[in-house]
């Protein structure tokens, strides 16, 4: 049974949705400012990995990732470029998305811009404001935390010491710092902003997700998750507008996930100690090793980033994927192994044990370690029987489903592979031409990339260092 930490109750819960097949899930999206960092895609990987564990366990998914292309940020960057919002905003979200997809990500199945929204969001305020949620001052209407008894049940924030009627203007602001927050700014100049009954202006950050998650999920869903940066103000302001207005829960299951970080501190634009998936591709790792090492420790654990750490999960996920193959081509013999089979069903016994605990995933690593290696006494004796060869592999599939590495190692090979082939057959015809210098350069440059080439009678055969 899959049981989550709620950061709500504080406690790992047993996951049951609402309804009895499908589970429905918000997921906070990135802010198209600039391109995301992989600090970011952690949380995205994160949220990847839960939704195809969800499948993995049966149940359909309806999940909606937000796209923030309205706040403090995109309006301040996109006017030191000097581009129109929506150009600007346009461009880092097709980037997104084509990082997520690099990375194997499964794209959620309502992808929403905020901008898009903005009707559901004023319908929202008019629900706050008839619940006597909301007051107006110089233009711009405010959230009125006091009214709301149950505020900071998710973070902790304390109301006790703030005066009351302070209120903050800006998206992003410390716990301490619990104020009345804005949920429609007034217009200012030069600034986008739509014409509303509460004047001229644009939305906070906050009440988009809101707006958003209950246009798509309901009022009251299953999931939301993001990084632990959002549980205050983002979260915490989230529930006190959705419920405010319904009186419903608004979630039942709040998922946080930890930080991705650089020498102990958290990898930020702000800091400027990020990388981005371009920049790391670019030094030639791949996007396999990139994902499987931002799955490789548990989400509420934080992760120390080094690239010394990411040059091992390169081999890690080239030792998965020759062992794949090495599976594949094994010949089998006719007789049974009862022990081995046993080792293949405790094996997915533990991978799956380990995910339904909060979704370990260091620890369903390790049981696919254990495999392989039960796997590898077979393959060096030749006792593989067909059975085993076709649990095993089944085994690596389901493993593959939920982590989605080896689906981007096949890529990559399979362009590596032609690029080889290709090489292969220039250097035979730069023989045949005696053109014994250019022969000689690709054989050494294929020798660096770990390709060793036999000349023999049948004509040239390739292997893998
Ligand atoms: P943003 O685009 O800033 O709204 O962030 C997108 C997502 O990335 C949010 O869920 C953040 O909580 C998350 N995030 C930001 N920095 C990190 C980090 N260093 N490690 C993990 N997640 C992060
Ligand atoms: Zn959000």
């Amino acid at each position: 049974m899959l049981r989550l930490y709620n950061t709500l109750s504080k406690r790992l819960e047993p996951f049951t949705p609402l309804q009895a097949d499908q589970v429905s899930m918000y997921a906070c999206g990135p802010t198209v400012h600039d391109y995301a960092h992989i600090g970011n895609f952690r949380t995205f990987m994160f949220v990847d990995l839960l939704r195809r564990y969800l499948k993995f366990k049966g149940y359909k998914i309806r999940h909606v990732m937000n796209i923030t292309d309205i706040d403090d940020k995109t309006i301040r960057k996109s006017q030191e470029q000097g581009i129109p919002l929506k150009e600007y905003t346009e461009l880092y979200t097709r980037y997104f998305l084509e990082d997520l997809t690099t990375l194997g990500a499964e794209l959620p199945e309502h992808i929403v811009p905020a901008t898009e929204n903005i009707p559901e969001m004023i319908d929202l305020i008019k629900r706050l404001e008839a619940n006597g949620h909301t007051y107006v001052s110089e233009g711009s209407v405010y959230y009125r935390i006091a009214s709301f008894a149950e505020y900071g049940k998710l973070s902790g924030a304390k109301l006790a010491g703030n005066v009351a009627g302070a209120r903050v203007d800006v998206d992003e602001y410390d716990k301490e710092d619990a104020r009345d927050f804005v949920l429609w700014k007034a217009a200012k100049e030069g600034e986008p902003f739509w014409e509303t009954p509460y004047g001229r202006g644009r939305p906070g950050w906050h009440l988009e997700c809101s707006a958003m998650a209950m246009k798509y999920l309901g009022e009251s869903f299953d999931i939301h998750c993001g990084g632990v940066d959002l549980i205050f103000p983002h979260h915490e302001n989230e529930i006190a507008q959705s419920e405010g207005a319904t009186g419903r829960q608004f979630v039942r299951f709040w998922l946080h996930c930890e930080h991705l970080l650089v020498e102990g501190q958290k990898m930020s634009k702000s800091l400027g100690n990020y990388y981005t998936l371009r920049d790391l591709l670019k030094l030639g790792f791949s996007a396999s090793a990139i994902r499987l090492l931002l799955l490789s420790v548990p989400y509420r654990k934080q992760l120390n980033f080094t690239l010394e750490t990411l040059r091992g999960m390169e081999t890690r996920v080239k030792k998965l994927s020759d062992f794949r193959r090495r599976l594949k081509g094994a010949p089998t013999v006719d007789s049974a192994d009862t022990e081995l089979l046993l080792a293949i069903a405790e094996a997915r016994k533990a991978f799956e044990d380990a995910l339904d605990e909060d979704l370990n995933t260091s620890a369903a690593l390790a049981a696919v370690a254990d495999f392989e290696t039960s796997i590898n006494r077979a393959l060096a004796q030749g006792s593989l029987s067909l059975e085993c060869k076709e649990r095993a592999l089944r085994l690596l599939s389901e493993f593959d489903a939920v982590f989605g590495v080896l689906a981007l190692q096949s890529d990559e090979t399979e362009s590596l592979d032609e690029e080889i082939l290709r090489l292969i057959e220039e250097r035979t015809a730069a023989k045949a031409a005696k053109n014994y210098a250019r022969a000689d350069e690709i054989r050494r440059y294929l020798f660096e990339r770990g390709i060793i080439l036999e000349d023999t009678k049948t004509g040239v055969r390739w292997r893998r260092v």
